[in-house]
């Protein structure tokens, strides 16, 4: 273990824990870490953002969640149609921040509006998704649990490789910092 304590923009970019992907969370996972309530980034978290066809897959995952009563809201960046149409497909309810159909990641009022919808401490809410800086800081800063999947499409645009880089980064220094 390092010496140093870390410092907070550290903290900040530390997911609680980093799983291959979100179909790998079951009731049981949430219940195991005394988490109640579910927020779910969707492009490249469940689904990929250029290739359609995993519904059976997130069908599959939703059921037992559903039946577990886990209440769910979708904190998603997306195209707005695009998630829109997503959330009416699996029934699923959005939060934006306010009068705006987007959530506006990493800044935390979607995921504090989450919060409340869900009628649950921040503690007891994991949030997964598939990017450091808008997933996990911005539920970080809200204070819920974070969860980091792997994304389910490596094909990026330019933006989003220019972050993945800076993200590998991160990785590499909390690895670092375990050692
Ligand atoms: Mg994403």
């Amino acid at each position: 273990m390092s010496t140093r304590a870390n410092p907070l923009w550290l903290k900040l970019l530390t997911p609680k824990a980093q799983l291959e992907s979100a179909f790998e969370i079951t009731p049981a996972w949430l219940a195991d870490r005394n988490l109640r309530g579910l927020a779910l980034d969707i492009d490249n978290t469940l689904a990929p953002t250029h290739l359609p066809g995993n519904e059976a897959q997130i069908r599959a995952w939703l059921e037992p969640l559903h039946q577990a009563k886990i209440p769910i809201r979708v904190v998603s960046n997306g195209h707005s149609n695009r998630i829109l149409g997503f959330c009416q497909l699996f029934k699923l309810e959005f939060v934006g921040i306010s009068g705006l159909r987007m959530a506006g990641k990493p800044i935390p009022n979607a995921f504090r509006r989450a919060c409340r919808e869900l009628g649950l401490p921040a503690d007891q809410i994991a949030m997964v998704g598939d990017q450091i800086f808008t997933d996990v800081l911005g539920a970080n800063l809200t204070g819920m649990y974070t969860v980091l999947v792997k994304p389910l499409s490596e094909k990026s645009m330019p933006h989003t490789k220019l972050i993945r880089n800076l993200e590998k980064l991160v990785l590499a220094r909390l690895e670092h910092e375990k050692m």
